[in-house]
């Protein structure tokens, strides 16, 4: 492996021209091969962790991605494809950029299975690639609740052909039909976003449908809504919204339309015309295969995102499990600090001691309207974890809607341009 090492840190800020606490750019000592990082999932948090790794790396490391589709359509707006405000098209972006500009290698397939001892991952299409350091970034899978079909009851909780589903199953309803969705007990990806889809189908079958005569209904297993209470609760009413907090899923039944709950102790099925389950979640199924999660989710140290169970191995955004939320925007900024700890790593720097990230969700409530959440989270040295801040809210407005834009199309372009 080719040996790295930092001549100095004020050399390689002239040499790169930047300032930022991240820029830990390691210089190439003479030696054989260049250590390879491979980061498994080209999603907010694997495509932004190779892109910076690249930014600050430069030539001294190779970044390779390895990711199952070679489309990823993002879940952040997705909502607003069930009302016919955007379509999965728009939200769709291919892996061309980060290749060209930035020299990270692209791998379309799945990864299998990760030997920890030869570093060695096995793929799907049948190659294997040798890992110096792993990232694992490969999101969510679901706990299963029983054998249905996902096409008769779509999550849409990973955006693209589901999402299109449920969109299509939406469409068909007429006026007196029922919409049933239920919510994943916490912590699941995304806290807003179920909330935030029950708005927007409300208000897409009442005021843009003009169905006076639909319902629909929420089935959340948390107690209460867990964030935003006062914007989607404030919303539900509007919309006659029928909220039943503290219900637990049981068996779901896709020829009937049927989901089976329990509620108040007492076991109840509902029928519904478009039935959405979104099932309870635990980190993907890689992190499982290859032995770094404690229960549904992978522990790491904050500093690093590198895995407390098996060193070399960082896992970021939502299947890690510091208890920062589930969600894009963070898993952006959780790549960042895993990048500049891997590079620092490999100069055998220390680890920067103090890292901070940052939380934004943009909720549309309907075809006009959007509330927002955003927090900071700090490293916090006592308890070794990060410690939410400045946590604030925004209610449902018509000026929100047009800044959700805004804020996406940096985030889209930050990950992926
Ligand atoms: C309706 C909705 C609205 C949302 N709104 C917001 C919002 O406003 N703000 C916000 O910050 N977040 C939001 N989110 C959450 C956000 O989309 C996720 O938290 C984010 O996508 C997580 O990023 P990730 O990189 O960890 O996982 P993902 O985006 O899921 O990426 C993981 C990638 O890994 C790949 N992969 C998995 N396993 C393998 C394997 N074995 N081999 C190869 N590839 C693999 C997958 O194909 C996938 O492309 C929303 C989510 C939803 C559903």
């Amino acid at each position: 492996m080719k040996t790295i090492h930092l001549n100095s840190r004020r050399d390689f800020m002239k040499f790169v021209g930047v300032s930022s606490l991240f820029a830990i750019t390691p210089t190439v000592a003479n030696s054989a091969t260049i250590p390879h990082i491979v980061v498994v999932g080209g999603g907010f948090a694997g495509a932004t962790c190779a892109k910076y790794l690249k930014m600050w790396g430069g030539a001294s490391i190779d970044v390779t991605i390895i990711e199952a589709n070679s489309t990823y359509v993002s879940p952040i707006l997705s909502n607003l494809v069930l009302n016919g405000q955007k379509r999965t098209s728009d939200l769709s972006f291919t892996y061309g950029t980060l290749s060209s500009k930035y020299g990270i290698n692209m791998i379309h397939s799945t990864v299998n299975s990760v030997d920890k001892i030869t570093q060695t991952l096995s793929l799907a299409n049948g190659n294997r690639v040798k890992y110096d350091k792993l990232v694992l970034a490969s999101g969510i899978d679901f706990i299963k609740i029983n054998d249905y079909d996902i096409t008769k009851v779509p999550h849409a909780w990973k955006a693209g052909e589901q999402t299109n589903i449920l969109k299509a199953q939406i469409d068909a309803m007429v006026d007196g039909d029922t919409f049933t969705m239920t919510i994943p007990s916490a912590p699941y990806r995304c806290p807003p976003g179920p909330y935030e889809r029950a708005c927007v189908v409300a208000d897409y079958l009442k005021n843009k449908k003009g169905y006076k005569n639909c319902k629909v209904v929420v089935l959340d297993a948390n107690t209460n809504i867990i964030v935003e209470a006062d914007a989607f609760g404030a919303k539900f009413a509007e919309y006659g919204v029928e909220y039943r907090p503290s219900t637990t899923v049981t068996a779901v039944d896709d020829t009937a339309k049927t989901v089976t709950f329990t509620e108040d102790g007492t076991s109840k099925s509902l029928s519904s015309t478009v039935l959405n389950v979104i099932p309870n979640q635990k980190a993907a199924s890689i992190v499982f295969t290859t032995g770094v999660n404690s229960g549904n989710w992978a522990p790491i140290n904050p500093l690093s995102y590198e895995s407390v169970l098996t060193s070399g191995i960082y896992i970021i955004g939502d299947s890690q499990a510091t208890g920062q939320p589930k969600a894009g925007h963070i898993a952006n900024s959780e790549a960042k600090v895993c990048a500049d700890a891997i590079l620092r790593t490999l100069s055998g720097v220390a680890l920067y001691p103090s890292p901070k990230t940052n939380s934004a969700c943009y909720s549309p409530t309907s075809a006009t309207e959007a509330s927002w959440l955003t927090g900071v989270y700090k490293y916090d040295a006592t308890t070794q974890t990060m410690v939410a801040s400045n946590l604030a809210a925004g209610h449902s407005e018509v000026a929100n809607y047009k800044k959700m834009f805004l804020w996406s199309g940096n985030l889209f372009a930050d990950t992926f341009a």
